[in-house]
């Protein structure tokens, strides 16, 4: 039915399912979940006699005379004379070539955008359809007509036609998903009436409530998907772990842990006491002390004879988590071994066999630690840092088909907006770390822009550098055009290693060196051998160097706000007061201003991550295209948090009964990804 390929729908054969393939559809319930971009609603259409200017209109007219100009600064506009018999309209477009063909004298269309008064009424770049003959007809019989996004060789008539067709096909074999109360409450008798009532609506008000079913469907399936790999091992309990390590671990300790710190470090180790994994999300700005959190929980594990695990997203900061480690347990009698993809055969031999035999009591490293041959006598926790940077495949595979099951625990500093963290993280508990070890500095945030804000910034780091202290110069890179942005890091390396700062030490730390020479870039400037460290957003996850109170961030613009947040993090951890200068070009936008604006007036991590959120899309701010998480194709993570809890809730609900029912539901949707591997 729904998991059909599309080639075997109606109305498609090889040739468009290769076309429908291009815009991600490849069975029947991907047309069902094609949402159209907009709707053409003859309601909708003003007379050009009635426009206002000012307003967003939509008018159906056709083309009178097109005629092409130049703007006073040389680029060339086209312009279209359109009427409808009751006034004229001019529509203008910017180095539209591409209309030229499109825009005859004669050809009807409809035209959506901003009305001005210019020389007269005229509208910018307005979105255009051309109806087909028929629809005109359609919309003259007050019709709703789906606008769907298209790509080239198929044309909206295609794409209805064969969505109707799958519509009317799946009318009797649509499985339930959400309950029948749901469905009434927003409005439909059935849950095919949705999928009808977005492709078809009968009136304007119907596409919005068929989305939030769609949505919450969607989200549900998401959640169900994401607790079945949970229940991969089903029944597997794990080493419940006598929790009586916790004054022994804080009167270890060189300083006095936050209250937050002890709420999160008893969560933590009550987990642990039980038989059923622990499985939980431990948050906290950067710096917040969540690896101290961590360390208490290895130290519960290493003194009940049992494993742990602490698995790092890169080789910097697997090694400096081993550092950590061993300066907050070593004392305390726990081995601890490193694994990354850069060790050299010989200690990984014998690392291994540590293992094995039990002789190695936490292992620290990168994703070298989850291949198979990495045996542990008995892994009984599993600590997971900067979670989103893993997919939740990897972080399943090291748990998967181990009996007893490792507790785990997933240390995140990124402060996750609720949406989000409801979604991916809705089958882990969550504890959180709200405030900063006592001691540190404030740290301050300066927009600067052009030759005068530069040299403000140089002369502070200058300033600070003369005082013994570090600073960092991080350059963004991108993937489109990524050899030129390290190009650009390594040319202000040269630069600031040949002005005043050289005499300083001036280091490079990107993400295209080796393993060994990001390792010792970081170390030299960990050790103060090199003042400034030039490097890409490699520093966002890793280096903890309490003598970094200056950052200037480059083209402050390309970043995100949280990524900034993020990378504001590394400076002021020694207590020393630190500034941030966020260098932008001085044409940006008033919008990218205000954007940057965000993290001068604000330092809430969550507050921050909240507008991210809002601007970037759900996509971009968590990196999930890199990582298989799925794009939703109903649901706006950026504003559906009503439906994500309620999706949350249905999921408990839910759970055992029908999961059988909807794994070829989830299947089709989500694809193999969302599997688990063993
Ligand atoms: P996170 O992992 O959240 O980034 P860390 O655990 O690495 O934070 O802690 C950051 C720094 O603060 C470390 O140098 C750590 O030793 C120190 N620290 C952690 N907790 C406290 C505390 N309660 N009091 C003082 N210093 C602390
Ligand atoms: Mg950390």
């Amino acid at each position: 039915m729904l998991q059909d390929e599309v080639r075997f729908c109606r109305g498609v054969g090889p040739a468009r399912a290769e076309l429908l393939g291009r815009l991600g559809i490849r069975t029947r319930g991907d047309l069902l979940l094609h949402i159209p971009r907009t709707y053409l609603d003859r309601r909708g259409i003003s007379r050009i006699c009635d426009l206002v200017p000012g307003s967003e209109s939509v008018v159906s007219a056709s083309v009178s005379s097109v005629r092409e100009t130049r703007t006073r600064n040389g680029r060339r506009m086209l312009v279209a004379v359109l009427t409808d018999g009751t006034g004229r309209l001019e529509a203008a477009f910017l180095n539209a070539g591409y209309l030229r063909k499109a825009l005859f004298p004669g050809r009807s269309l409809l035209a959506a955008g901003r009305v001005e008064l210019r020389a007269g009424l005229s509208m910018f770049h307005p979105e255009l359809h051309f109806p087909a003959a028929e629809d005109v007809e359609m919309l003259e019989k007050g019709s709703i007509l789906p606008v769907y996004p298209l790509t080239s060789g198929l044309s909206q008539g295609v794409l209805r036609s064969v969505v109707s067709a799958a519509l009317e096909d799946c009318r009797e074999g649509l499985d339930p998903v959400l309950p029948p109360e749901v469905l009434r409450r927003e409005g439909f008798p059935e849950r095919w009436e949705a999928y009808r009532a977005i492709h078809e609506p009968a009136g304007p008000e119907e596409p919005p409530a068929a989305r939030r079913i769609l949505a919450l469907e969607e989200l549900l399936l998401y959640q169900m998907a994401l607790r079945r790999i949970r229940a991969g091992s089903p029944g597997l309990g794990a080493h419940p772990i006598p929790a009586g390590v916790e004054d022994r671990f804080r009167s270890s300790l060189p300083f006095v842990l936050t209250p937050s710190q002890v709420t999160c470090l008893r969560d933590v180790l009550a987990d642990m006491a039980r038989r059923t994994p622990m499985r939980r999300l431990l948050q906290g700005d950067v710096g917040s002390g969540k690896t101290v959190v961590a360390a208490g929980a290895c130290l519960s594990c290493i003194s009940a004879g049992l494993q742990c695990a602490v698995l790092a997203p890169t080789e910097v900061l697997a090694e400096q988590h081993a550092v950590t480690f061993r300066r907050l347990l070593g004392g305390l009698g726990a081995r601890i071994g490193m694994l990354t993809g850069g060790s050299p055969p010989a200690r990984r031999r014998e690392l291994l066999s540590g293992l094995q035999s039990g002789g190695v009591d936490l292992l620290v490293g990168t994703h070298a630690i989850l291949e198979p041959e990495v045996g542990f006598r008995s892994l009984a926790l599993l600590i997971v840092d900067e979670q989103h940077k893993f997919g939740v495949e990897q972080r399943e595979a090291l748990l998967a088909g181990r009996d007893p099951r490792p507790h785990l625990l997933v240390m995140s500093a990124t402060p996750i907006p609720r949406t989000l963290a409801m979604t991916f993280y809705g089958d882990l508990d969550t504890s959180r770390i709200v405030e900063m070890p006592p001691g540190r500095g404030v740290t301050e945030t300066r927009r600067v822009s052009g030759d005068q804000g530069r040299q403000e910034a140089m002369g502070y780091l200058l300033e600070r550098l003369d005082r013994g202290e570090r600073a960092y110069v991080v350059y963004p890179l991108r993937e489109a055009s990524e050899k030129q942005d390290l190009r650009d890091a390594a040319t202000a390396r040269e630069s600031l290693a040949r002005g005043p700062a050289g005499r300083h030490g001036v280091g490079l730390l990107t993400g295209a060196m080796t393993a060994a020479a990001k390792l010792e870039a970081a170390t030299a400037f960990a050790s103060g051998s090199i003042s400034t460290l030039v490097s890409t957003t490699v520093v966002e996850v890793g280096l903890d160097v309490p003598e970094a109170t200056v950052m200037i961030v480059a083209h402050a613009d390309r970043f995100g706000l949280s990524q900034l947040h993020q990378l504001r993090g590394r400076i002021g951890r020694g207590g020393r007061d630190a500034r941030c200068y966020l260098v932008a070009p001085a044409g940006i936008s008033a919008e990218a201003r205000a954007r940057l604006d965000v993290l001068v007036s604000s330092t809430d991590g969550f507050a921050i991550a909240e507008k991210d959120l809002a601007l970037r899309g759900p996509g971009d701010f968590m990196g999930t295209r890199q990582h298989g998480i799925p794009e939703f194709r109903a649901a706006d993570l950026s504003k559906d948090l009503d439906l994500v809890a309620e999706a949350g809730r249905l999921a408990l609900t839910q759970d055992g009964a029908v999961a059988r029912n909807f794994e070829t539901e989830i299947r089709w949707r989500f694809g193999d990804r969302m599997i688990p591997i063993a």
